[in-house]
């Protein structure tokens, strides 16, 4: 990060915006980016392990993320918090007042806007994910993430992506701001219920600090025709909630306050933090939730269908999702041929793309063979138990013509 600053400030760029840059402390830098590594704007990262903060492909280091635009572009995001200072007490966070952190610090507007230009000038970076602790007070530290934004579209001019992080409890004309000049705005609500919030937090309140807020963007977004829509955050199994209680806070976020996306984070233990000793969570936990979610906003699944896939302990196991609810539900053969695409979505091995190409196929004639379907971008050692052709299926399917 040192060297990109210092190599976008060589640059002789178009020295545009209301006054020259000024240089931010390197250590406030690394800090304050290293601090928002556990807030997730993009589901994909590689479960490689990438030893040393200096290679390529590492996700640990703080700094620089991606996220995908409107578009599908995937943009480079400056990645940052505003400040580390916080009065809140999460219990597993390294700027909660009761965890014994490191030194505070502290950006202002203007700092971070011309740190960011210097960086998006020099072409590092293409957007802004700004989250933050709550300072002070969250009154003051939100007006400022708002003055930042401000300045970077008016004084800078700046059209590119901004994601803005809104504080539990902001102020309810600084969420309207915020979202005026952002693209996406997110309140992370961290845990499935009020309940589960009180046992790692006794500072903040679930249903004001944080549903309260979502209900805000929601009507600004339907009734005031807002731009940015929403997203949000949940730690898996930081305050020991089941999976099914994850699953279900998820439903109400989707239905009650029209996110566009939940994204989840394994716990892990942070030294310094109460719960530095608590167990780690497996990162095939998150990645089974997102299987979960993406059944249900993708292939549409209703909650009812997605509750068989959780044991009775309510948990999900490290297993396909799909397959476990095919198995479940006793899910019979059906035949490519004359399935209908809500059919052919819940065969595991058969995603949207396969299914339309499936429906596309049928209008030039009958599918015949394993290999069509192959072809078609079917996985078949996973969809062969579930398809039939010509009442042929499972390991008649075998027998299907090459
Ligand atoms: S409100 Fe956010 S920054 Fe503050 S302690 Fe809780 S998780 Fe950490």
């Amino acid at each position: 990060m040192e060297r990109m600053i210092a190599l976008a400030r060589q640059g002789r760029f178009d020295s545009e915006g209301p006054a020259p840059s000024v240089r931010p402390d390197i250590e406030k830098v690394y800090a304050l980016g290293e601090a928002t590594k556990h807030d997730i704007c993009v589901s994909t990262a590689s479960p490689r392990s990438v030893s040393g903060i200096d290679r390529i492909g590492n996700v640990c280091a703080g700094g620089i993320c991606h996220a995908y635009a409107h578009d599908g572009r995937c943009v480079s995001m400056f990645k940052t918090l505003y400040t580390n200072a916080c009065t809140h007490e999460c219990a597993y966070c390294s700027n909660a007042s009761c965890s014994s952190g490191g030194a505070v610090y502290s950006y202002t507007p203007h700092e971070l806007a011309s740190l960011f230009m210097d960086l998006y000038r020099g072409n590092y970076v293409e957007g802004l994910f700004l989250s933050s602790g709550v300072g002070a007070d969250e009154y003051e530290t939100m007006a400022s993430m708002v003055e930042t934004a401000e300045m970077l579209r008016t004084a800078y001019r700046f059209q590119g992506y901004v994601h803005l992080k809104i504080l539990p409890g902001a102020d309810r004309d600084h969420i309207r701001r915020a979202m005026s000049v952002s693209d996406r705005v997110s309140v992370n609500i961290e845990v499935p219920s009020s309940s589960r919030l009180s046992e790692i937090c006794a500072t903040k309140d679930f249903k004001t600090d944080i549903l309260r807020r979502q209900r805000y963007i929601q009507r600004f977004v339907s009734k005031e025709g807002a731009p940015a829509g929403q997203t949000t955050q949940l730690v898996v199994g930081g305050a020991g909630e089941t999976d099914v209680e994850i699953f279900k806070a998820t439903v109400r976020e989707y239905h009650k306050f029209g996110l566009k996306r939940v994204y989840y984070s394994a716990f892990t233990p942070v030294p310094g933090t109460i719960l530095e000793s608590q167990c780690m969570q497996p990162a095939w936990r998150e990645h089974r939730l997102y299987q979960m979610d993406w059944l249900y906003r993708i292939y549409h699944y209703s909650s009812c269908e997605l509750m068989s896939a959780f044991d009775c302990s309510d948990h999900l196991a490290n297993t396909d999702p799909k397959r476990a609810i095919a198995q479940a539900s006793g899910l019979s053969p059906v035949d490519p041929n004359i399935a209908s695409y809500d059919e052919l979505l819940r065969v595991p091995g058969i995603g949207p793309v396969s299914a339309r190409r499936i429906l596309a196929a049928r209008t030039r004639g009958s599918i015949r063979s394993r290999k069509e379907l192959a072809a078609m971008g079917v996985v078949m050692c996973r969809a062969s138990p579930y398809l039939s052709l010509g009442g042929w299926h499972d390991s008649l399917l075998a027998r299907w013509m090459a």
